[in-house]
């Protein structure tokens, strides 16, 4: 079955009223879909009796408007997709639908969690963008869940907090990364990277990896693990933005690993920001699988 396409929020909440019984799950996206986004999609199809996919590129979210442009929109193979994994409803608003002349409302959620890793390096703002676009897909979906993947490791934090704050009735799951064969995230903006940079892009997993071992072998000093990571990037001349070890929860810098932390990083590939990440928790080894190939290359 074809989804039902959806403009408008008023259209939404009429689709969606008769159909709230067996649990509404909710995955906001900025389209061009990939395998990561279609597992939170399947999780969804299972937990929910109804799905919502949204399709939004949020301007307000993006510092740098040649991004913003240069985004991929790919609404009809999008929704073709959709219809393969279940999908109920696809709401794909216009930004004047969400943006409507006189919109001037910003959800913004303080302190170190949004200061940090993505917001030190593209400006709280950002965050301000997606705080207030996922508020306002929230109350207009109205999802007893709403899923996300960890590939956002931040944004989840800051969802789930900007969440229990507002006192938003909705359980938030998240799903772990979904990688191709040679541990590179899936990422829509994958499809923008030339071949040789995509071959570049290897060395993010590896350098990722190579933490991971490094943690499996008992290191719990985070200059010595994001070291780890910088020489795998440095050794194809990529240069990262960032590669941070901080709590999981809090986000604020770690002396020393005791206790759940994340590895996160950006780096600029060609024309294309990648970010990734790691959560590098004691007792519990979660390692990257690489293929053979990335591996002898290490
Ligand atoms: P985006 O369309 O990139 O804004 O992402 C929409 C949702 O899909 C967010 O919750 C992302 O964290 C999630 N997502 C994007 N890429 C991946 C991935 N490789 N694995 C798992 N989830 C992902």
């Amino acid at each position: 079955m074809m989804p039902r396409i959806v403009r408008t929020a008023a259209e939404l909440r009429d689709v969606l009223a008769p159909r709230r019984a067996d649990g509404v799950g909710f995955v906001p996206t900025m389209g061009a879909l990939h395998e990561g986004h279609l597992s939170l999609l399947r999780t969804a199809r299972n937990d929910n009796g109804t799905v919502v996919l949204s399709i939004f590129v949020n301007p307000t979210q993006f510092g740098e408007a040649a991004d913003l442009d240069a985004y991929p929109r790919t609404e009809a193979a999008d929704v073709a997709l959709a219809a393969e994994v279940g999908v109920d409803v696809v709401f794909a608003p216009s930004v004047s639908e969400m943006y409507p002349t006189g919109f001037a409302t910003t959800v913004t959620v303080g302190g170190a969690i949004t200061g940090t890793l993505e917001g030190a390096e593209r400006g709280r703002s950002h965050f301000d963008g997606v705080a207030t676009v996922v508020a306002k897909l929230l109350l207009s979906v109205q999802p007893d869940r709403a899923y996300f993947g960890a590939k956002d490791a931040q944004q989840v934090v800051v969802v789930r907090s900007m969440v229990a704050d507002l006192g938003i009735p909705v359980e938030i799951v998240t799903r772990p990364t979904s990688r191709d064969a040679d541990g590179l995230a899936r990422s829509s903006r994958n499809t923008r990277l030339s071949p040789a940079d995509r071959a570049l892009a290897t060395a993010i997993p590896r350098g990722l990896r190579a933490a991971q071992d490094a943690f499996a072998r008992g290191i719990r000093d985070p200059r010595l693990l994001t070291d780890a990571v910088r020489n795998e990037l440095t050794a194809v001349d990529l240069d990262p933005e960032y590669v941070e070890i901080v709590d999981a929860d809090s986000l604020e810098p770690i002396a020393e690993i005791e206790r759940p932390a994340l590895l996160a990083l950006a780096v600029r590939v060609g024309q294309v920001r990648l970010i990734d990440n790691v959560a590098l928790v004691p007792g519990v080894d979660d390692r990257i699988v690489l293929s053979p190939a990335e591996r002898s290359h290490a």
